[in-house]
């Protein structure tokens, strides 16, 4: 057993932020068994391990629910592009975006891809996040999309974080490599993801629904390839344009869609009726300069959960700070302080179909971040760095 004693422990309830001062917290291997104040606190056992907390505040470690963090190269040419004048969508049909990513992750060793993902997961780790999301979709074939997944995987192991792998199978089409569209989806459903799954590398899927990328139809047929599966699915949805992807991945039972600049009335509510999370990408909307707004107060009043992540991604998010996200969907989006903390811990981990952690109570995973701060909203408040003073991860203590 451990005891994380002189500690303040934030509560995330109802749109409130709530502070125990003078608390503990036990747990019990990988298990939350009391949080509270010291003075309630069970009698512990004999031999527990006592661990100061130096009046730091605990929060849920953070989860990162969106992130293509693993990839090859990086597109700082395509930025230089960008502050030029070409928009995303002249690069992508230029044939660079996505596919200049893919040439370089397709080139990587899976020892390289491994060694590159681990600067920027570090980054992450010391920024208080304990759970990490990572989508495929780089690759555009079985070997390199396998190649990602298990690299993916070895990160976990390597970083001590809790990685949960998407298989990001619709991300792009090259028009080069395939006789047909058809082909292409005939292989990525009846073949690709059946074999990776088969693997134990997915934990679930994702499209890119746009009108560069994959239309509703293909994004239909892919979903229905991975519920026959049983494997739970996820959409980049109107972010460019609206093509009611949103209203599709909730047909589906989708984890989340994820974007949503350009949602519109009937895509919250079927979102709200199937309990789709909405994740909220402001680094993409920060990156991109886009002017359309997600339609926050549409969702906050339809009671749709929204969480916030990162993107990190070498195109629209080169971003490993998930803080920094929060302080851009608070400055840019208009979340509050507390949307924004519930947005990367419980509502983070709804996204990812996790149901046992992104809260501080008994049985739950004991991931615990502790900060060095007055008050919570710091979290969000300060740009720049501000590390994790300490973080567990399933009871165990990682580097930070
Ligand atoms: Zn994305």
């Amino acid at each position: 057993m451990k005891i994380l004693h002189n500690v303040r422990v934030l509560q995330i309830s109802a749109g409130q932020l709530h502070t125990i001062d003078k608390a503990a917290i036990t747990w019990q291997g990988q298990q939350l068994m009391y949080v509270g104040t010291r003075a309630d606190m069970p009698r512990p056992d004999v031999g527990a391990e006592w661990i100061d907390g130096c009046n730091a505040l605990a929060t849920p470690a953070l989860i990162d629910c969106h992130t293509h963090v693993v990839f090859g190269g990086n597109r700082s040419e395509e930025f230089a592009a960008r502050l030029s004048g070409m928009s995303y969508s002249d690069i992508a049909k230029a044939g660079g975006g996505i596919r200049t990513t893919v040439r370089h992750t397709r080139a990587a060793t899976e020892a390289q891809l491994l060694q590159s993902v681990m600067q920027r997961a570090q980054a992450m780790r010391r920024g208080g996040v304990g759970t990490l999301e990572i989508k495929s979709g780089y690759g555009l074939d079985l070997a390199t999309e396998t190649k990602m997944l298990r690299v993916a995987t070895q990160l976990s192991a390597q970083t001590g974080m809790r990685v949960r792998r998407t298989y990001l199978g619709l991300h792009a089409f090259v028009a080069e490599e395939w006789p047909s569209r058809t082909a292409m989806l005939e292989a990525v459903c009846n073949s690709w993801l059946p074999q990776l799954h088969a693997q134990g590398l997915v934990d679930a899927v994702d499209a890119f629904q746009e009108n560069i990328a994959f239309n509703a139809d293909e994004v239909r047929q892919f979903f229905a390839a991975a519920k026959a599966l049983r494997i739970p699915v996820k959409l980049h949805a109107e972010q460019l344009s609206n093509t009611q992807g949103a209203a599709l991945a909730a047909a589906f039972g989708a984890l989340s869609a994820d974007h949503l600049e350009y949602l519109d009335d009937s895509g919250i509510a079927a979102m709200q009726a199937a309990g789709t999370v909405a994740v909220l990408l402001p680094s993409a909307f920060y990156c991109l300069r886009e002017s359309q707004l997600p339609p926050i107060a549409k969702l906050r009043a339809a009671g749709v959960p929204m969480a916030i992540a990162t993107d990190c991604n070498p195109g629209t998010a080169p971003n490993t700070s998930l803080r920094l996200a929060m302080h851009q969907a608070c400055t840019l989006f208009g979340l509050s302080i507390p949307e924004a903390l519930a947005g990367v811990t419980d509502i983070a981990a709804r996204a990812l179909g996790l149901v046992d952690t992104g809260q501080l109570r008994a049985g739950f995973c004991a991931d615990i971040a502790l900060w060095q701060v007055d008050h919570a909203a710091e979290i969000v408040y300060w740009l720049g760095d501000l590390p994790a003073q300490q973080l567990y991860v399933a009871g165990r203590k990682c580097e930070v």
